[in-house]
């Protein structure tokens, strides 16, 4: 249930916004998702949805999901290549002296007010 206190922080982020701008609902948010963080997008949406019922400024509103690409840095090459079908092995130089450069966030991009 790792999507259920990724739910409830967005949640609780979004409600501190929209009460600074003296909101009355939020219409919609929109998040960034790393490729390789442990979220499952459509299990988060359902999350989402049912925790929106429980907090009135958030009642139907909506969440979009964007993804973002998992890049891994490799410092015995200085290359940058994709983590998804490579893993953490260079596929240039074959070091693995590498790091995830983008992929593993969550991030709220865009929260809609009304
Ligand atoms: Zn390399």
């Amino acid at each position: 249930m790792h999507e259920l206190g990724v739910v409830f922080h967005i949640a609780d982020s979004v409600v501190a916004v929209a009460k600074e701008n003296q909101a009355q609902r939020v219409h919609s948010v929109t998040l960034q998702i790393g490729q390789v963080s442990t979220i499952i997008p459509d299990y988060l949406i359902d999350v989402w949805n049912w925790n929106c019922k429980r907090v009135p400024l958030l009642n139907d509103c909506q969440l979009l999901v964007e993804e973002i690409h998992a890049v891994t840095h490799c410092d015995g090459c200085g290359k940058d290549y994709d983590t998804v079908p490579q893993g953490k092995i260079c596929p240039y130089c074959g070091s693995g002296e590498t790091w995830l450069r983008t992929g593993n966030e969550v991030n709220i991009k865009d929260i809609t007010i009304l």
